[in-house]
């Protein structure tokens, strides 16, 4: 085996299910209840803004409520410790890794703390439960949404992403169901330039046929062992 520099991880919800987060495709195919046409599409947020607005108002206030288990914890070891280049790519929207201590992050999917606006692209900080109607503190339009990236809409900073995988020797996902797409195209790209490939979930995902090496079991377990391993050969 070459020696491992460079390192992208990808983390999907199931890395937070064990702060009490449900992932995205909890019982019957439902994100807390509700469909996920129903709260995750543009379509969405033009139909029926008042539910949409509300939905992430409460998984934002959720947020104060749960605290970064271990598989958050050791990530952000991993991150501190590793002298190499690093890239956490999370789907999450929630601020587990960067509370756990995770610098080198990048939120593909939004920000639950996190406010747009639809008329000027703008984004910043928001703590609090965000209206339909919020207005922008740079363009002063009432078109403030939620920062979250929608079904059909582009996922940030690809461009890096794509970089980062290009350059990995290993690429490990954790806790996603492979069900979303681009994410769930990453380990393709890390295998055609070259990258190991592993992943860790709670049950096998749609795209574990494509790993070098698949882990079955909880991500506050795993997670912690695998850092621990890696450290130790570093
Ligand atoms: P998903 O819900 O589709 O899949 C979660 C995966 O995690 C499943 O394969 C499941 O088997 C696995 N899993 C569940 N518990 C686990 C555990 N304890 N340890 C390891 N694996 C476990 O989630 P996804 O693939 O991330 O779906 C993508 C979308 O869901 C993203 O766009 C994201 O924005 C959104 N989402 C985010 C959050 C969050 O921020 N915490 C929560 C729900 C949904
Ligand atoms: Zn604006």
């Amino acid at each position: 085996m070459t020696a491992i520099r460079n390192i992208v991880i990808l983390t999907g919800a199931g890395v937070s299910a064990e702060s009490g987060i449900a992932t995205f495709r909890g019982p019957g195919g439902l994100w807390e209840g509700h469909r996920v046409e129903d709260v995750c599409t543009p379509q969405a947020l033009h139909r029926d803004p008042e539910l949409v607005h509300r939905f992430y108002d409460e998984r934002r206030a959720k947020l104060g409520e749960v605290e970064p288990n271990a598989a958050h914890r050791a990530l952000a070891r991993l991150d501190a410790e590793w002298t190499g280049e690093l890239l956490l790519v999370t789907q999450n929207v929630d601020d587990l890794h960067e509370r756990a201590g995770s610098k080198r992050l990048i939120h593909m999917h939004g920000e639950l703390k996190s406010a747009l606006c639809a008329r000027c692209g703008d984004s910043g900080a928001w703590e609090e439960s965000l209206p339909p109607g919020s207005v922008c503190g740079n363009c002063g339009a009432a078109t403030l949404r939620p920062d979250i990236v929608f079904f059909g809409e582009m996922p940030y900073r690809m461009e890096e992403i794509e970089r980062a995988i290009s350059r990995a020797d290993l690429f490990v996902s954790i806790g996603t169901s492979g069900a979303v797409y681009p994410a769930a195209g990453f380990v393709q790209t890390a295998r055609y330039h070259g990258a190991d490939t592993l992943e860790m979930n709670l049950d096998p995902s749609e795209g574990s046929g494509w790993f070098a090496e698949s882990r079955r079991g909880p991500a506050g377990v795993l997670v912690p062992e695998w850092v621990d391993g890696l450290l130790a050969q570093a």
